[in-house]
C-alpha cells in the first residue's frame, strides 16, 4: 500500500501492527515480544541492493515500511536532481513482490512543509570526503532521515555500507538525539565484476561502465596488498591512486584509505579502515568503499 502523508502512513503502520498481533508474530520474533516495525529509507529506483536492505527488515521485523523520496536538500548539484533517475510504479511492483507492508512516498511539501525551518547537522564525521565535496550534502540528509525516522517510528532501519560516512552520520545523530532506533548496517550488493550496484549506474553507458569497474578494482587492490602484508597507508594510497590512474577516463575526487570510524588519517592498518573513492566517469558521480585492515 501506498501513503504519501504522515497521518496516512501512521494509520498503517498501526493497523498493519495490529494485524500482526493477531497472527501471532513475525519476522523472527517471539509470540511474548510486541511486534516490531523495520525501515528502508531509499530515494527510489530500486535495484537489487536496496532489495537485499528490504529482504533483511522483513525477515527481521513483523512490519516493513519502505520510504521513496528524491531528497532535494540533499542534493548540491541541481543537475544531479533534475536527472536522477525515478520510477515509481516498478518500485512499487518490485517492494509488493518482496512483501513489504508500507510504501511512504511523500511529496516534498510533505517532508518540508510551509514553514519548516529546523536542520540537523552533524559535526565531525561529516568534515570530510562527501561533506567536503558535496557541501550541504549531510545536513540535508541528516535533516530528512531524522524526519522520517519520526515519521515512522521504526524499530530498527536499515543502511547500506554502500554509502560508508552516511551510515555513520546516521548512527551518529540517532545516538545524539536519543532516537533508540537501531541502525542496521547492510554490506554491499555488487555485479559479478565488482561493480557497486547504484541508482545512477542507469546513467552509465557501456564505455562509462567499463571504465567504473577501475574503482572496485583499486579497492580490492589495495585489500589484497594488505593480505599481502603491506600495511602502512602510505604505500596502500600510493597503490590506491596508481592502480585508478590506469583508467584514464575516471577523475578521482577523493581516494583514500581512513580509520573506519572517524575517518581520520591512520598512519599504519592496526585496527579497522575504509578504504573509500569518489570519482566521475561519463558525467555520472560515483562512490565506493571497502573495509581493510582488520576483520570487519
Ligand atoms: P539510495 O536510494 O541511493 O538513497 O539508497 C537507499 C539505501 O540503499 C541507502 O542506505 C544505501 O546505502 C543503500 N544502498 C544503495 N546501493 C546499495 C548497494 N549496492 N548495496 C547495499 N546497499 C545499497
Amino acid at each position: 500500500m501506498i501513503v504519501r502523508d504522515v497521518p496516512a502512513l501512521r494509520a498503517a503502520i498501526a493497523r498493519a501492527l495490529e494485524a500482526a498481533r493477531h497472527v501471532g508474530h513475525g519476522g523472527g520474533e517471539t509470540a511474548t515480544e510486541s511486534p516490531s516495525v523495520g525501515f528502508v529509507p531509499t530515494m527510489g529506483a530500486l535495484h537489487e541492493g536496496h532489495r537485499t536492505l528490504v529482504q533483511r527488515s522483513c525477515a527481521e521485523n513483523a512490519v516493513t515500511v519502505v520510504s521513496i523520496f528524491v531528497n532535494p536538500t540533499q542534493f548540491n548539484n541541481p543537475d544531479d536532481l533534475a536527472r536522477y533517475p525515478r520510477d515509481e510504479a516498478r518500485d512499487v511492483a518490485m517492494l509488493n513482490e518482496a512483501g513489504v507492508h508500507i510504501v511512504f512516498a511523500p511529496t516534498p511539501d510533505v517532508m518540508y512543509p510551509p514553514g519548516f525551518n529546523t536542520w540537523v547537522t552533524v559535526d565531525g564525521v561529516t568534515d570530510v570526503l562527501e561533506g567536503e565535496f558535496r557541501p550541504g550534502h549531510f545536513r540535508g540528509v541528516a535533516t530528512v532521515v531524522a524526519r522520517l525516522l519520526r515519521a515512522v517510528r521504526c524499530d530498527r532501519a536499515y543502511f547500506g555500507e554502500k554509502d560508508w560516512q552516511q551510515l555513520l552520520v546516521v548512527r551518529q545523530l540517532t545516538r545524539d538525539l536519543l532516537l533508540d532506533i537501531e541502525i542496521v548496517g547492510v554490506p554491499t550488493v555488487r555485479e559479478a565484476d565488482g561493480l557497486a550496484l547504484s541508482s545512477r549506474n542507469a546513467r552509465l553507458d557501456s564505455t562509462a561502465r567499463t571504465a567504473a569497474l577501475a574503482i572496485s578494482a583499486a579497492i580490492r587492490h589495495v585489500q589484497e596488498s594488505f593480505a599481502g602484508g603491506f600495511t602502512q597507508t602510505d604505500d596502500l594510497e600510493q597503490r590506491l591512486h596508481a592502480s585508478l590512474r590506469r583508467e584514464p577516463a575516471l577523475t578521482v575526487e577523493y581516494a583514500v584509505i581512513v580509520d573506519a570510524e572517524t575517518l581520520r588519517p591512520v598512519k599504519r592498518l592496526t585496527s579497522p579502515a575504509r578504504v573509500l573513492v569518489a570519482a566521475t566517469v561519463g558525467g555520472v558521480r560515483l562512490i565506493d568503499n571497502g573495509p581493510v585492515g582488520s576483520i570487519q
